[in-house]
């Protein structure tokens, strides 16, 4: 059975060409970067590359780029690392409740240890308004984190207005940017960021590797500590290969973002269009255009999200759910919640993301199966029954 793979916001496959760029830096060139002869120099030198392919595609200097061990890394050292250096300032930070794990748990964290945090709300649409993270402001406001775009339903948020409100009251800015970048145009300059947060493994790039852009003069502590790579940073002898995989990933994402854009966009608005069509008793979650081109996210009344994520894949689809069992916590997605779905609704959710790969005849497929699929289980619903 062919496999239609349809959860991106989960992972990527590694690009081919991304897998051979990293293949000499395991064993022909594996070199510590740190050291002075020629072998670590070449090592050095690919690592540098790297950084120069990621500053470009967001419009950063390379001394700015920090790499990470993925996008939970970059989240945590963004936000312990501004608190940690601006303590004396203040104990406030603003934030969102339907941010990635990787932050809003850093912000418990920071709440056990005395932090004041403000989760914004948003709309419907999962948007948050910027006038609220205006007044959300005090004296004591130390920083901004607000997502780029939700990894859940796709919405993108207002960071451009934001960032002009956080510079205007003087306050360090940060956005989880790991479903944007790469996807959609990212620029650091432009959303007005002090901070942005990168995850390879989202855009075709090797798992475990990541990177942490900071605006030079931003004030950050380490998380860890000891050699002194990454100019003191982030200490530990850099991952070479996964980071020439994260130069690569990157160098390939920016020659293709036009055409894949326009390309997942059209798949993306024709898969809407045909589900809503053909189940009834369904209904879009996130924005309808401020939206990731890519991300499809529905709720489907009387059925629960795992069982037809079960029932698709025995059809060779992958996709995900916002509903509670698919997950280790029983709690159903904190993101459709924000959004004010019912626990119902957010039970009822099923996610498709897109990729390079995916194609009019993966679409079709799902449009082919997934009625059926539905039909089946609400026969059998005890969550119809109730209904009744
Ligand atoms: C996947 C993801 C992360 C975590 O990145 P990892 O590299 O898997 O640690 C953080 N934020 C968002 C929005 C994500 O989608």
């Amino acid at each position: 059975m062919r496999r239609i793979y349809l959860d991106h916001a989960a992972t990527t496959p590694t690009h081919p060409e991304v897998v051979k760029a990293m293949l000499p830096y395991f064993a022909d060139s594996f070199g510590n970067p740190s050291s002075i002869y020629s072998y670590g120099q070449e090592a050095r030198g690919a690592m540098e590359e790297a950084r120069i392919k990621v500053a470009e595609l967001i419009g950063a200097r390379s001394e700015e780029i920090i790499f990470t061990s993925g996008g939970t890394e970059a989240d945590n050292f963004a936000l312990k690392g501004v608190v940690d250096a601006s303590e004396h300032k203040g104990n406030h930070i603003i934030t969102t409740s339907i941010e990635h794990h990787a932050v809003l748990e850093v912000c418990r964290f920071l709440e056990r240890r005395g932090f004041e945090i403000t989760y914004l709300p948003v709309n419907e649409y999962g948007l948050v308004d910027p006038d609220d993270v205006r007044k959300a402001i005090t004296d004591k406001t130390i920083l901004i984190t607000v997502m780029h775009a939700s990894n859940e339903v796709g919405t993108i948020e207002p960071v451009e207005e934001i960032g002009k409100i956080a510079r205007e009251a003087d306050v360090y800015f940060h956005t989880d940017a790991v479903q944007t970048v790469g996807h959609i145009p990212v620029n650091v300059d432009k959303l007005g960021v002090d901070l942005l947060s990168i995850s390879a493994h989202k855009l075709y790039g090797p798992k475990g590797v990541g990177a942490l852009y900071v605006r030079k003069g931003t004030k950050l502590v380490p998380l860890m500590h000891g050699g002194e790579q990454e100019k003191r940073r982030r200490a530990g002898t850099e991952n070479v290969p996964s980071i020439v995989g994260l130069g690569k990933a990157v160098e390939l994402a920016g020659q293709e973002i036009d055409k894949e854009i326009e390309q997942l966009a059209g798949l993306r608005d024709r898969l809407i269009k045909g589900l809503m069509e053909r189940i009834d008793h369904i209904r879009l979650n996130g924005h309808p255009n401020k939206r990731l081109p890519n991300n499809i996210n529905v709720s489907v009344d009387f059925v629960e999200g795992e069982s037809m994520i079960l029932n698709l894949d025995l059809e060779g689809i992958c996709a995900s759910t916002g509903s509670a069992c698919s997950s280790a916590s029983l709690e159903p997605s904190h993101v459709l919640l924000a959004l004010g779905l019912s626990p119902e609704e957010a039970h009822g959710s099923l996610r498709f993301t897109l990729g390079r790969e995916n194609t009019e005849a993966d679409v079709e497929r799902v449009l082919e199966v997934l009625p059926g699929i539905v039909a089946k289980l609400r026969t059998m619903s005890p969550l119809l029954k109730t209904q009744k």
